[in-house]
């Protein structure tokens, strides 16, 4: 059992959509077309490491493989969570994702995904597509055949505080000039939809997945009825934006001190604003805007002091 919390290391991907807006959490990001922060991550394309303590040098697979302990004895092949924070300066494509059966089948065995975004900042009059207008699979595919995006994708107006989800099988995308914390099943399986035509420097297009999209995708659109629920412990806001069967998605707002304790079999606490201590057991740590937190299984009772915002998942 530890009561200190594991702080990770990120890795960072670059991205032709990128900019240089993670350079603001205190990150050494490798180039002004940074776009994604991986923060907690035991995929195979990207693996956060533990940068204190006792587990120093390991990384998320290695934990959950050889000390599954951490986790409360979850059942498992994989680490179920990835949290990144994506900065995009352009527009992404328009995409969707399998559920976990259909990736299963076409995937080797991939996980699906559902996904779930906090907007942290965004441009005024920014936007996301989120869901699509067809009222059937016919009217579907006959908009695409004809290119009638503008009438298919449905544009969404954000801003800071913000909060999406978004299940498999939604269509989706994450437009220009949005700074957004995205908490979703561990997968990297994404269908490309639309790409609004778009050419790089060598005159070529990206790969659409036409066919695989227009079966996973879901008609008519399913709608965002998730239900905001508040909660004040101490100085400590919790307003939980979703809970399903992949996670709890909540952020804490904390303007003073506030104790609280760790039930879950793993809490991540990505911290997007402020700053403070963490008092367990005999540790005292402190953290800041970009930190990344695992607090275990059996973490116990803690204290908080400060001034923060952070976005906490869970099971
Ligand atoms: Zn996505």
């Amino acid at each position: 059992m530890t009561t200190e919390p594991l702080f990770f290391k990120p890795v960072f991907k670059e991205r032709i959509w990128g900019g240089a807006a993670l350079a603001d959490f205190g990150y050494h990001i490798p180039s002004v077309r940074t776009g994604e922060c991986w923060a907690f991550a035991a995929h195979k394309n990207g693996q956060s490491v533990v940068q204190n303590g006792m587990y120093k040098g390991f990384t998320l697979c290695e934990l959950w493989e050889h000390h599954r302990y951490l986790f409360g004895q979850l059942e498992g092949d994989c680490f179920p969570l990835l949290t990144k924070i994506l900065d995009a300066d352009q527009d992404l494509s328009v995409q969707v994702h399998p559920n976990d059966e259909f990736a299963k089948i076409h995937e080797n065995g991939e996980l699906g995904k559902t996904e779930c975004w906090y907007i942290i900042d965004c441009e005024k009059d920014a936007e996301i597509i989120y869901g699509h207008n067809a009222k059937t699979k016919e009217e579907l595919i006959s908009m695409i055949e004809l290119g009638e995006w503008d009438e298919l994708l449905r544009r969404v107006k954000v801003k800071p505080g913000d909060f999406f989800y978004v299940p498999s099988g939604t269509v989706h995308a994450i437009g220009k000039g949005i700074l957004v914390l995205e908490t979703q099943q561990n997968s990297d399986t994404t269908y490309r939809l639309y790409d609004y035509e778009r050419k790089n420097a060598e005159g070529n297009m990206r790969e659409l997945h036409l066919e695989k999209s227009l079966e996973v995708i879901e008609v008519p659109s399913i709608s965002d009825r998730h239900t905001i629920q508040y909660e004040q412990t101490d100085d400590l806001l919790t307003t939980t934006f979703v809970e399903c069967a992949y996670f709890t998605v909540e952020k804490w707002r904390l303007t003073g001190a506030a104790t609280l304790k760790q039930q879950k079999p793993f809490l991540l606490v990505s911290v997007i604003e402020g700053e403070g201590r963490m008092i367990s057991g005999v540790n005292t740590n402190t953290f800041k805007k970009g930190d990344h937190m695992l607090l275990p299984y059996g973490f116990g009772v803690f204290k908080l002091e400060g001034r923060a915002e952070c976005i906490v998942s869970h099971l």
